[in-house]
C-alpha cells in the first residue's frame, strides 16, 4: 500500500473529527490528535512529557515547538513499524504550526499530505454546535444532541428523567465566537494549502456516510 498522509481541516461543527476517526479505522491509519498525544506523553513521563507537564500544570498552552517534537516522536514510532501513513486532526491550527509540520515531514522524508477541508456554512455550524444538551443530574451525565441524538421527551433525560440544560460554551453566542476565532487564526491555512495544491474540499453539509464516501473518492484508495 502506498503511503497516505492526511490532515483533516475545517471549522468546528463541520464533522472533521468524526470523519478522521472513520477514515482511520476503515483504512487502518493511525489517528494522531494532539490532545491525546500530550496527555499520553505526560502519563508515560517521557522527556517531552515531563516538559509538557510543566506547561499544563501551570495552566499554559503547550508551545508549538514541543507539540511538533511530540508529533515527530510519534511519527518515528509509527515509521519503525510498517509505515503506511498517518491522519492528523486538530493540528496545525496556525500558519507557523503548518510551516513547522512541513519542515518536520521534509526532514523525515514523508510524502506530502492531502489536506481534507470539511466545509459547511455558518448557519449549519452554529445550529450543530449549539444542539448539545446535558443531563443536569451530575451522577448521570448523559449527553444529547437535538439533531443527532434527541431525548425521547423534550428537555428530559432518557436515563434518569432529570432536566436537560445547555452549557454556556454551547450557546449560539458562544459558538459564533468560536467560529470567529477559527476564521481569524485557522482559516488562512485554507489558502496556504491551496497554493501548495494539497487541498481537497469536501461538502460537510451532507450526512456522515456521504461525506465519508466523498473523502474516499477524493483520496483514490
Ligand atoms: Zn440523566
Amino acid at each position: 500500500m502506498k503511503e497516505i498522509n492526511i490532515i483533516f481541516f475545517g471549522p468546528p461543527g463541520a464533522g472533521k473529527g468524526t470523519q478522521a476517526q472513520k477514515v482511520s479505522s476503515e483504512i487502518n491509519l493511525p489517528h494522531i490528535d494532539t490532545g491525546s498525544l500530550i496527555r499520553d506523553a505526560i502519563k508515560k513521563e517521557s522527556t517531552l512529557g515531563k516538559k509538557a507537564k510543566e506547561f499544563v500544570e501551570s495552566g499554559n498552552l503547550v508551545p508549538d515547538e514541543l507539540v511538533i517534537d511530540l508529533i515527530g516522536e510519534k511519527l518515528s514510532t509509527i515509521k519503525n513499524g510498517s509505515f503506511k501513513g498517518f491522519i492528523l486532526d486538530g493540528f496545525p491550527r496556525t500558519i507557523p504550526q503548518a510551516d513547522a509540520l512541513k519542515n518536520l515531514m521534509k526532514t523525515m522524508k514523508l510524502h506530502k499530505p492531502t489536506v481534507i477541508n470539511v466545509q459547511a456554512p455558518d448557519e449549519i455550524l452554529v445550529t450543530r454546535l449549539s444542539a448539545r444538551r446535558l443531563c443536569s443530574n451530575k451522577a448521570c451525565g448523559a449527553i444529547y444532541n437535538l439533531i443527532s441524538k434527541k431525548p425521547i421527551v423534550e428537555g428530559k433525560c432518557d436515563v434518569c428523567k432529570s432536566d436537560l440544560y445547555q452549557r454556556k460554551d454551547d450557546t449560539k453566542e458562544a459558538c459564533t465566537q468560536r467560529l470567529k476565532e477559527y476564521y481569524t487564526k485557522t482559516a488562512p491555512l485554507e489558502e496556504y494549502y491551496r497554493k501548495q495544491e494539497l487541498l481537497i474540499n469536501v461538502d460537510g453539509t451532507k450526512g456522515s456516510a456521504e461525506v465519508y464516501k466523498q473523502i474516499i473518492n477524493e483520496l483514490e484508495i
